[in-house]
């Protein structure tokens, strides 16, 4: 039996909603074979992330390198990574083993406001490991803070579209859940080309723990099974969108966006 294989490079939530455990689970309900590099243990909740505590860039290239010896994965995310040490090696592994199918989720903030990624490190992520990215997840505030546009309009939306373009990634998402303008959540992709909106009714749950985290694994696992990229992100979208509508309430937080069929 042949299973395609897809590899998470993020951290870990103790609550299961977010990071690895969010990856992870997606990867094996989209039947793809699931493997992990950590980058940070979180401590965390659906009320929130209590602690972190990142792992040194060398652990993380250690993991990295365990797998590219032995287990080449078929597509590969990038999620939490904390630190411009842990951003350099990850790119330096993901160049030497010239992986391309490869999702950048730029986590930068958690929901209740903990930071997962120092803000000197956003230079390196520009720098290092964009150019390396088949595809880019950014929601609204990640797209601007890495572009330095105002995002307002869906015009402003194609604008930073083509910068995180121009920087290197070849496909841009830039998701519209964050824009509570009105009552759709659009999403944009942006190829080099050609522009595609995802319109999707916009759900009202305060159960959106690891959305962003859910859909990227879930680009990637649809690169991994060798879809294109167009293909991929529809199919992510409606995955998403189902685990969305699943609207689970663990916890007194915010519940996790975990699917199963
Ligand atoms: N914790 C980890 C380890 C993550 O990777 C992410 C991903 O964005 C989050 C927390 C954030 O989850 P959310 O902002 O959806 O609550």
């Amino acid at each position: 039996m042949k299973v395609n294989k897809a590899l998470t490079i993020a951290g870990s939530d103790s609550g299961g909603g977010a990071g690895i455990q969010a990856d992870l689970k997606t990867f094996q309900e989209l039947g793809v074979f699931g493997m992990s590099a950590l980058t940070a243990v979180t401590a965390q909740n659906t009320k929130g992330v209590q602690d972190v505590y990142p792992m040194s860039a060398e652990a993380v290239v250690a993991q990295i390198t365990s797998i590219g010896e032995d287990l080449a994965p078929d597509a590969v995310k990038t999620g939490m990574l904390f630190n411009a040490e842990i951003i350099e090696g990850v790119s330096r592994e993901i160049a030497r083993y010239k992986w391309r199918n490869v999702v950048i989720d730029p986590v930068m903030i958690a929901k209740g406001g903990a930071s997962l990624l120092q803000k000197e490190a956003i230079s390196s992520m520009k720098e290092y490991l964009i150019p390396l990215s088949m595809v880019i997840t950014p929601n609204i505030p990640e797209a601007e803070v890495l572009t330095g546009l105002t995002i307002k309009t869906d015009q402003d939306k194609k604008d930073a579209a083509r910068k995180l373009h121009d920087i290197g990634a070849r496909n841009v998402m830039i998701k519209g859940g964050h824009d509570e303008s009105g009552n759709d959540a659009t999403d944009l992709l942006f190829n080099g080309q050609n522009f595609y909106e995802f319109r999707s009714k916009r759900i009202q749950t305060v159960n959106t723990h690891g959305t962003g985290c859910t859909f990227s694994a879930a680009i990637t696992a649809g690169l991994a099974e060798g879809l294109t990229v167009l293909n991929a992100v529809e199919c992510a979208k409606k995955f998403i969108q189902a685990a969305i509508e699943d609207d689970l309430q663990l916890g007194s937080g915010h519940g996790p966006t975990n699917h199963w069929a």
